[in-house]
């Protein structure tokens, strides 16, 4: 069975959530909206304090190109405009809104029924393109990297292939296996939408085989679409980061990103979250803006471990409550899964475009056991996915030995944790390889400004 090269590890999978269909969470009584929900110049505040707005009207214009407009996902009234401690940490400016009713806009079709491109023929790529950009789709996978921007390779690039990101190799989370569960016919036509946006012919969707259940599902549906394009189910051996970006190419087609400036479009692909796939078939078929994702809420110690279908803003601690509640042993909570997700500093955190999953580690497994001195056994050499040497990288970290780690390349690091797991003597090194990137990073940028 298909995999990537270099590199991985096998953590305990956890999927707690996997048979449990996605339920609608209730609307908030207050929905808050972080203009910076994507990677990029954050959006721009339009409405002020008192203006009334519909589920779908546009409250924040993209602050760039590199940039999203963000919606209201309920109806009501704007509190104020504020800020707040988004999954990052930080306070970050946000749009506050006082639910009233849910009332829609009307330009949305909030009707089920499917609409292909069989009967939508008229559109062109430049009209996906710009559905797309105009509905302020980014990463679902939690990237968050403008969609639009994604579908506008540098010219001379000539992409092959969508592939679609189905993998979910992180543990604990469910919500792109419940939503191609619950949504394959959308997720395919979204897929033809993407093929066409990119003029390809063929598009892969890779699904790791500990989800046999909707390789079969969405195998079966493909032939439904084939007037529209090829599309092919890949299923991948479960490994872990098999849904990175450069090992998923490598996994799917064989070919392998070189180093950046490179990016995937190099090696003729175009890689897309399986919600984003969705998402673009709302956004183009159904006139739907981005304001509303699957959420897988996990752990071991919750009641219920649930995926919700919620309205952007609403807070994580309110879904934590239709889950049973916060457990007493609660050590940590997580936004996203626990391999690349962040510590997050309280409950109230709101959900976002980019929040795949809240997790709520339970005491034990949130202790990081006492670091010992490195034995040199080279297992997280072994275990990098990007070929890099992560205990003198996190050591150079420690030194602030920058010149030398840029040198070393740090900046290839995509932060999997896949050195920090295996590592025999427990060593932080993600801790310092993420701080380590992050300066030289800036200085990079740094030396690019004065040039
Ligand atoms: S976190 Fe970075 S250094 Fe560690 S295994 Fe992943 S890519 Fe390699
Ligand atoms: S895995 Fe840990 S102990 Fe082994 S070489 Fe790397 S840092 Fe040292």
């Amino acid at each position: 069975m298909k995999t990537f090269r270099i590199g991985g590890v096998h953590p305990a999978e956890n999927k707690l959530s996997a048979a449990e269909p996605i339920k609608v969470a209730e609307l908030p009584k207050v929905a808050v909206f972080p203009l910076s929900q994507h990677i990029g110049a954050p959006a721009k505040a339009i409405v002020q304090k008192g203006d009334k707005v519909k589920v779908g009207t546009m409250i924040a214009e993209a602050g760039g190109f590199v940039s999203a407009p963000i919606f209201s996902s309920v109806s009501g009234t704007v509190l104020k405009v504020d800020t707040v401690i988004d999954a990052s940490g930080y306070a970050k400016p946000a749009i506050y809104i006082t639910v009233e009713g849910d009332e829609w806009e009307e330009t949305i079709d909030r009707s089920t029924d499917l609409v292909t491109l069989k009967e939508r023929r008229e559109l062109t790529a430049d009209d996906i393109k710009k559905k797309i950009q105009d509905a302020g789709i980014v990463g679902m996978g939690g990237a968050c990297f403008p969609t639009h921007v994604k579908l506008a390779p540098p010219p001379g690039s000539k992409p092959e292939w969508i592939i679609i990101n189905a993998v979910e190799c992180e543990p604990y989370l469910t919500a792109d296996h419940r939503l191609m569960l619950e949504h394959a016919d959308e997720i395919l036509v979204g897929v033809t939408l993407l093929m066409k946006a990119m003029n390809v012919g063929k598009a892969y969707i890779g699904i790791e085989n500990n989800k046999p259940d909707a390789i079969e599902l969405m195998k079966s549906k493909t032939m439904k679409f084939i007037h529209d394009g090829d599309i092919e189910i890949v299923p991948l051996k479960v490994k872990y980061p098999q849904g990175g970006e450069k090992q998923l190419i490598d996994a799917v087609v064989g070919r392998q990103v070189p180093a950046p400036p490179a990016l995937p479009v190099s090696v003729g692909a175009i890689l897309q979250n399986v919600g984003t796939a969705f998402a673009v078939y709302e956004a183009v078929m159904k006139n739907k803006p981005l304001f509303e994702r699957i959420v897988t809420v996990t752990g071991k110690s919750l009641a219920h471990p649930s995926n919700f279908l919620v309205r952007m803003g609403t807070p994580m601690s309110q879904l934590i409550d239709a889950c049973g509640g916060m457990p007493e042993d609660t050590g940590k909570l997580i936004g996203g899964g626990p391999m690349m997700g962040k510590a997050l500093i309280n409950a109230e955190v709101p959900i976002c475009k980019g929040s795949s999953g809240v997790l709520l580690m339970n005491d034990q497994d949130a202790k990081r056991p006492e670091p010992q001195p490195c034995i040199r056994c080279a297992k997280c050499v072994s275990a990098c996915p990007m070929g890099l040497e992560p205990y003198l990288l996190s050591k150079l970290a420690e030194a602030h030995n920058w010149d030398r780690a840029e040198a070393e390349d740090i900046v290839s690091c995509i932060e999997c944790g896949s050195c920090q797991f295996t590592c025999p003597a427990n060593r932080p090194l993600l801790d310092y390889i993420r701080l380590g990137k992050s300066t030289v990073l800036a200085n990079i940028h740094a030396r690019k400004a004065k040039a």
